[in-house]
Parts: structure tokens; sequence; C-alpha cells
């Protein structure tokens, strides 16, 4: 992903990859400050046991002279196995060693309704720099939702939006929306004219009105960000910026994205009580299927199979 990428998101939102700063091999080497050793191979193989460095690098194809250890000496290389630093950012990721993360940065630009940046700008461990409306006159820029996003209150969710309220119905509440946000507008725009300050002009701003910001937020917390604002529960609008904000994320530090998909998105906490709930819910399949057993039936491989993976998730009978 290059410097300056940008995306389209809503009517007149985009998000710009800004900048951004530290690879995976950086969070492998935070996390061994505490060894003095630094990053070694992804995969697992093998590695010299006193300089560290990769077998393959000593045997490819054109000779390599020995290198020298960190005391001039030449190094005669003793091999050992290494599981690969796969396996350590897993475990960082897993086991919660989260500050190595905050070693990678990204800075975005973006472009969207005031209402997203209310949500967005709740998130305190980024750095954000916004337009000043004090400062000069904001665009004429308004969001409109597209007729399919015009949809009724949800009754399961008092946050949330239902089924679309009908096509009769959404097309006129837009354009009356529309209307509204071309009035507001109108008379923002001649009072500047006639000479009153920007401070004061603006105090009759819509929230659908685009503005624009730079923020910069570490790989930890970017995750956190994506983490509460992809989820179903987060507001659409929002979320349209959260997945783009996301594909950046996996474009840049795919192995520690797909660390966050396994151990944290997609993954399931339970409480205290859901737990024992589960674990009583375990035995009593395990009862059924001694049962079934001593009876003479041979369990099916897949039962077995399921049986023997909550062993190892710790519902062992
Ligand atoms: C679906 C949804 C609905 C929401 N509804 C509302 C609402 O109705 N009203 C409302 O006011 N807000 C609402 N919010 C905003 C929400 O309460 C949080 O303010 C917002 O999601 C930011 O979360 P955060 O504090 O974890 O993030 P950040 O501020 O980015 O912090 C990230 C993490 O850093 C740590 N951290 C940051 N600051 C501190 C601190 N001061 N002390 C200790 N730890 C800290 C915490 O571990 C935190 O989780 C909603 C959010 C979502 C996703
Ligand atoms: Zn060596």
């Amino acid at each position: 992903m290059q410097k300056g990428h940008v995306v389209n998101v809503l009517d007149h939102g985009y998000l710009k990859l800004v900048d951004w700063m530290g690879t995976e091999e950086d969070i492998i080497r935070a996390a061994r400050m505490s060894t003095g050793r630094g990053f070694e191979r992804w995969d697992a193989g093998e590695v010299c046991k006193q300089c560290r460095v990769p077998k393959e690098e000593i045997f490819g194809s054109v000779p390599v002279p020995q290198p020298a250890t960190e005391s001039g000496e030449p190094c005669w290389h003793d091999w050992v196995k290494v599981p690969g630093d796969e396996k350590l950012l897993e475990r960082l990721y897993k086991f919660n060693h989260a500050t190595p993360f905050e070693m990678c940065v990204i800075k975005v630009e973006v472009q969207a309704p005031i209402m997203v940046f209310r949500e967005w700008q709740r998130h305190r461990t980024w750095g954000y720099n916004e337009f000043s409306a004090r400062y000069s006159q904001m665009p004429n820029l308004h969001y409109l939702p597209d007729l399919s996003r015009v949809q009724r209150q949800s009754k399961t969710n008092k946050q949330g939006s239902a089924e679309p309220m009908g096509e009769e119905w959404a097309r006129n509440w837009l354009e009356l929306v529309e209307e509204e946000q071309g009035d507001v507008y109108e008379r923002y725009d001649w009072a500047i004219k006639e000479g009153l300050a920007n401070e004061l002009a603006r105090i009759d701003t819509p929230v659908s009105r685009y503005s624009k910001m730079q923020g910069i937020v570490c790989l930890r917390n970017v995750l956190a960000f994506l983490t509460l604002r992809k989820e179903g529960g987060a507001q659409w609008e929002i979320r349209q910026f959260a997945d783009v904000l996301g594909n950046f994320v996996q474009a840049l530090w795919p192995r520690t994205y797909a660390l966050w998909e396994e151990h944290t998105f997609y993954a399931k906490k339970f409480s205290r009580s859901e737990h024992e709930k589960l674990k009583s819910a375990v035995a009593a399949l395990r009862l059924v299927m001694d049962r079934y057993t001593k009876a003479g039936y041979e369990l099916e491989p897949s039962v077995a199979g399921a049986m023997a993976s909550l062993d190892v998730l710790g519902f062992a009978a």
C-alpha cells in the first residue's frame, strides 16, 4: 500500500493513507529488546545459536563469508531449530503483551460527516487535527444517505436501524433534508459575506456537514478502534470508514491483522457464569456419549473428534 492511497467513502467522504511507520519485524525487534536478540525468521527453521543468523542466508546459492560476531570474532555457526517468529508474534498478541504493537503507527486523513467525527474522536488514544470552522468557511458538503439506508428505527436495538422506510417516503424525506441543508448553508454563507465572524456564523451547523481531519494512532490502538467500529453494533456510516481503515491495516501489518481477527474480532468471550453453563452443558453431553458407547454404539469419527477438541479447550471429563 502506497502513501497517498485514497478510498472514497459515503457520498463526499474519503480516507487517505498519509503515512505509516514500523513493520511486523519491528514488533518482534521491540519484543526482543528484553533478550538483546532481534528479528530472526518468520517460519520455523534453523538459526545460529551464537549470532542468530538464519541457516539459508549462509548456505544460499552464492557463498557468503562468515559474519563476524559482535566482538569481531568470526562465528563458526552452531545451528539450532527455532519455531519461527510467527509463533512469537502470536504469543505476544494472544497473551496481551501489547506494547510491541505500539511500535507501528498509521496516519490517515479523513473527510466525513461531523456525526462520524463525534464518534471517531471519542477514541482518545488517537492524535487529531481538524479543519477549523473558526478560521475558515466550511465547504458546502453534506451527507445524504442512499435510498436503501433510509431505514426504520429498530425495535430490538435502541441505537439501531431496521427495515427500509419505503422508497416513496425515503425520496420525500431526502428531498426535504437536502433542501434544509441548502437553506442552512445559504444563510451561513450570507452571514459570512456580511462580515460575521466565522466562529459565530457556524452556530447552526448540521452534523451531516462534512469536516476534515488528520489522525495518527499506533497499531495496538487502531485495532481497538476497529474492534468497536467495524462491529455490527456501530453506526453504519462510521463502519464504512472502519472497513476501509481495516483494509489499510491489513495491507500494512497482515499477520497482526489476522491475529486480531482470530483472537479478538471473531473470538467469543464468556463471563464466569456463562463459562459455568458451558461446562455443565459439556458434562451433560459427555454423559449421553458415555451411555451411547456403553450400549455398544461406536461414535462417529467427527463426534469423537469434537469431544477430543473439547478436551483440548479445557473441558476434559
Ligand atoms: C456501538 C457504540 C455505541 C456507543 N454509544 C455511546 C453513547 O451512547 N454515549 C457515549 O457517550 N458514548 C458512546 N460510545 C462511545 C464509547 O463509550 C467510547 O467512548 C468509545 O467507543 C471509545 O472507546 P474507548 O474508550 O475504548 O477508546 P479509546 O479512547 O481509543 O481507548 C482505547 C483503550 O485505551 C484505554 N484507555 C484510554 N483512555 C483511558 C483512560 N482515561 N483510562 C483508562 N484506560 C483508558 C482503554 O483500555 C481503552 O479501551 C459508543 C461506542 C460504540 C462502539
Ligand atoms: Zn553464527
